[in-house]
């Protein structure tokens, strides 16, 4: 099990089912092709290795899938020379150059889509569907930055004295420091690295601990695709040197901008390393997404609504409904409806198990913190409707709490779990006062059929983006981002790019005109 042996181009990978209800324990094939399955980190065009190795491991089984390489600040230094180097020639290809790099690194995504699916699936536990919806999602940032990178204007300005040419010209940064969490072992890469490549910067990418794959085989089809080398560069590490690496791509002086996904916390302690040598710096962090239903609503629509933006993932994203308000006359029926969803259409399982909706958790910490916001709900006097246990290894079951208290611990803190925390409410006011009681704001949903309601509530609620009567919003051509603590800046849209450009102000004086 978790043995790894090669077949001609093909690489296998053997490992047995968990004991979960709707699976059988035999032992099954994972193929993927092997220069997909990278274990070497990528510096300069070349994979090289490091002293040491880390295991990535099944989150379904907690067995070794395999063992990558463990880089430290040394060659986290080496990543962000080369990126350096490479800088100063890649800036200079022209904008349709860079282009069309891109749309070759795209159409290589989409050809292999299903074995990078294969490699999220296998180590971060989504579900296939799942997996092959985030290569989607992952390659059209490729897409829409290939596209975007043609359309990067300046502005000509009208001077306030006659003798003057106002120019204000787009530069990009420099080398971007990429750090991303593993709930979007793929996405999360290519919405930051497309926006920096289109415009001219270079980069090295962390990835984390969990899912170094992802990123190591999207590096594999950026060589592929003719991207230069040292343009991408790849450094993986285990958790214990996540802290020294991270360093060292935060305060390094070669580097221009850090570019996080990831924790609020994390995201702390990389803007203090950032402000050292004055980086740009995006941070794209956690939520707490308030999911609110108003008496209005069509209750089916937000039943569809809450079942697909709580349980992707298994409830780890950081667009996640997370406190679910819902108007007291239309409080029953949709608790009694999600309930009855919840039972239909989860099931528990392997990710690669054609039947699962619901894979593992990433790991028995995040389970845990699931467990215990669920004792301290019910402690506090929640009521238990369905689930409310962890089965083997960090498989948890979909939960469904009513009700729920603004002082318990699930409506304070983000879950990253399949829990649904029910709180009814009288008045809209009461319902925005509580979706904006919180430090975060990244994500929100509401649904109503009331069109000025939808006005003032889209309006009011504190984050920055809004799903009304809608429980899926993430597309490559909306900007993504959040307000108070949920982060800095913005992904995707036409605004992607902006974190990676510099205006630069050309003022030609003594003109005789
Ligand atoms: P995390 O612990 O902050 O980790 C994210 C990344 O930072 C990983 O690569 C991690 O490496 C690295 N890291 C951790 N400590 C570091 C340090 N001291 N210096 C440098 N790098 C460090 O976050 P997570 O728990 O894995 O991810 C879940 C969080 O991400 C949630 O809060 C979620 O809301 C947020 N998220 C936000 C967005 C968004 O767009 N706003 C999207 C997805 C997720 P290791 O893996 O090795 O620890």
């Amino acid at each position: 099990m978790g043995s790894l042996y090669l077949v001609g181009s093909k690489c296998f990978l053997n490992r047995i089912r968990p004991g979960l209800p709707n699976m059988a324990r035999r032992a099954y094939t994972l193929d993927v092709c092997a220069e997909l399955l990278r274990t070497q980190g990528f510096i300069n065009g070349r994979w090289v290795s490091a002293a040491s190795t880390f295991p990535v491991l099944d989150p379904a089984t907690g067995k070794e899938l395999v063992q990558v390489s463990d880089f430290g600040p040394r060659e986290a230094r080496d990543a962000v020379v080369a990126a350096h180097k490479a800088f100063h020639s890649w800036k200079c290809q022209t904008p349709k150059e860079r282009s069309l790099l891109l749309r070759k690194w795209f159409d290589l995504v989409n050809q292999n889509k299903e074995d990078l699916a294969k490699l999220i699936t296998a180590e971060c536990g989504k579900p296939m569907k799942e997996s092959l919806g985030e290569i989607a999602y992952s390659a059209s940032f490729l897409e829409w930055f290939s596209e975007e990178a043609r359309r990067v204007y300046g502005d000509i300005v009208s001077p306030a004295v006659k003798d003057r040419k106002i120019l204000l010209l787009k530069q990009p940064v420099g080398v971007a420091s990429i750090i991303t969490p593993w709930n979007f072992p793929s996405a999360m890469i290519t919405r930051k690295v497309a926006a920096a490549l289109a415009v001219g910067c270079t980069v090295v990418v962390k990835p984390a601990e969990d899912t170094p794959l992802s990123a190591l085989a999207l590096a594999e089809l950026a060589a592929q695709a003719g991207i230069p080398a040292g343009v991408v560069n790849v450094v993986p590490c285990s958790r214990e040197k996540a802290s020294a690496v991270g360093e060292v791509l935060c305060t390094d002086p070669l580097v221009a901008k850090v570019s996080f996904t990831g924790s609020t916390a994390t995201g702390k302690i990389l803007l203090k390393h950032a402000a050292e040598t004055v980086k740009r710096v995006s941070m794209e962090l956690g939520g707490h997404a308030p999911f609110i239903v108003f008496d209005s609503a069509d209750v089916d629509k937000a039943v569809a609504g809450a079942m697909a933006s709580k349980f992707r993932n298994s409830g780890q994203t950081c667009v996640c409904s997370n406190r679910f308000l819902v108007q007291q006359k239309i409080h029953d029926v949709f608790v009694e409806k999600l309930g009855r969803a919840m039972e239909a259409e989860l099931r528990l399982g392997h990710g690669s198990d054609p039947a699962t909706t619901q894979g593992p958790l990433i790991n028995a910490r995040a389970a845990e913190k699931v467990e215990h916001q669920i004792a301290d709900a019910v402690s506090r006097g929640a009521v238990l409707l369905k689930g409310g246990k962890r089965l083997e290894g960090s498989f948890m079951q979909p939960t469904l709490l009513s009700s729920v208290t603004s002082d318990m611990l699930c409506m304070r803190e983000e879950t990253f779990g399949p829990l649904v925390p029910v709180m009814k409410f009288k008045t809209e006011e009461e319902a925005l006062a509580i979706a904006n009681a919180s430090p975060v704001g990244l994500a929100g949903y509401f649904f109503s059929q009331d069109i000025s309601q939808i006005w003032r509530v889209a309006e009011q609620l504190e984050v920055g983006m809004v799903g009304v009567n809608e429980g899926l919003i993430s597309t490559a051509e909306a900007s993504f981002g959040g307000v108070k603590q949920s982060g800095l800046g913005r992904e995707g849209s036409k605004y992607g790019v902006d974190e990676y450009l510099e205006v630069k102000y050309v003022c030609i004086g003594g003109l005789a005109l």
